[in-house]
């Protein structure tokens, strides 16, 4: 085991409010801290830094745990830049576009899946995420989403089982039947390969006796539950992800104020996906609003061929500021701990003592460049525990 002390960080943000300035964000200045392959060892100021086996100086670099990316569709075949166009140029979006992705992907190599899922999660890891959940749903057959989930788990141990993406066209005119073989065949060939199971509980795709069936089986099945809810309209989603105990509902962009205090009163989070307002010109919920009802949020790129392909976490986080009224130190928690919070994980998303060493040094002084700088390349490096 290597240690590696990093000296003369200019602004330390642990995350760990027993750390530094004891704030939300535990945040030290003029610090250093001590990593080995895997964990945090120590931390506190630069001028206490004890002898490791390396040094890194990041001469005066602002330093952030590493993000928790809680949402994406990695792993599909083709591309809707046509779609996209077309939406910009005024068509709304439906969902109905996720079936040429299904059919894209299903005329896709394992081999051309895989190197295509390597790019985008090496997008991410560059931005600065270190641990991201990936769901299938882009095959909808037995076959199909084992396959995929098979290609996400070579990426990620946070692997969602999403064959309720939407009732693929050969199920079109027999719904009930493409839920029967969710919760039969599917389930049970594809639940050893996830820790989690989503269903996409919206207008257009499943409603809320069908995604409660669904999530019930995998409960059963022994997935642990997430759910798509009120992207689109007031869904009854996130009452369902309350009445099941999800880890998460998502999107959350239209919200009751019900909902909210329901949430508030709940160990479930609300993750909020800007970069699925701004790809469909949509507004965007007040993640203010979500935070003066006392809502735990996480911020995800929702990375995806249709309405999110977003591959930039600070992307998100300038836009939640930008767009959503949260403060840079809201958003860079949402999207750290807050991630974490929704995958039920208390060893990353900070950088306490004994969390795991996912570390980003950021190209500017200071956290908030995260958001003052949108479009820029702001991680000047990303550091991995070795898993
Ligand atoms: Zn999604």
């Amino acid at each position: 085991m290597t240690t590696r002390v990093l000296t003369n960080i200019g602004e330390l943000t642990t995350n760990d409010p027993s750390l530094g300035d004891e704030s939300d964000l535990g945040r030290l200045y003029d610090a250093a801290m001590v990593i080995d392959d895997t964990h945090v060892l120590w931390i506190g100021q630069n001028g206490d830094a004890p002898a490791a086996d390396e040094r890194l100086d990041v001469d005066g670099a602002a330093v952030v745990p590493g993000f928790v990316d809680s949402h994406t569709h990695l792993v599909f075949g083709g591309e809707r830049s046509q779609e996209f166009e077309a939406r910009m140029a005024g068509t709304a979006y439906d969902g109905g576009g996720i079936r040429d992705t299904v059919a894209a992907t299903r005329g896709s190599s394992s081999n051309e899946l895989r190197a295509a899922t390597s790019r985008r999660a090496r997008a991410l890891q560059a931005s600065g995420v270190t641990t991201m959940e990936i769901k299938s749903g882009y095959e909808l057959t037995t076959g199909g989403e084992l396959r995929l989930l098979e290609i996400a788990n070579e990426f990620s141990d946070e692997v969602t089982f999403m064959g309720a993406h939407v009732v693929p066209d050969e199920f079109l005119h027999d719904r009930d039947g493409y839920v029967e073989l969710v919760v039969g065949d599917m389930l049970a060939h594809c639940a050893p390969h996830a820790r989690w199971a989503d269903v996409f509980c919206d207008e257009g795709a499943f409603n809320v006796d069908e995604a409660r069936t669904i999530l019930l089986a995998a409960s059963d099945a022994g997935l642990e539950l997430r759910l798509h809810a009120n992207q689109l309209g007031e869904s009854g989603g996130v009452e369902l992800g309350l009445e099941l105990g999800v880890a998460s509902v998502d999107h959350c962009t239209h919200v009751s104020d019900e909902d909210l205090e329901a949430l508030a009163s709940s160990s479930t989070v609300a993750t909020l996906l800007p970069g699925a307002e701004f790809c469909t010109r949509s507004p965007y919920p007040s993640a203010r609003r979500f935070l003066d009802a006392d809502v735990t949020i996480a911020l995800a790129t929702d990375c995806n061929p249709g309405t999110s392909y977003v591959t930039s976490m600070p992307f998100v986080i300038a836009l939640a500021v930008r767009e959503m009224g949260l403060s840079v130190d809201e958003a860079l928690w949402a999207a750290t701990r807050g991630g974490a919070a929704a995958l039920r994980r208390d060893d990353v998303g900070h950088l306490g003592i004994g969390a795991r060493a996912d570390v980003v040094i950021i190209d500017g002084p200071r956290a908030a460049h995260l958001a003052y700088r949108p479009g820029g390349v702001m991680v000047s490096q990303t550091i991995r525990a070795s898993r």
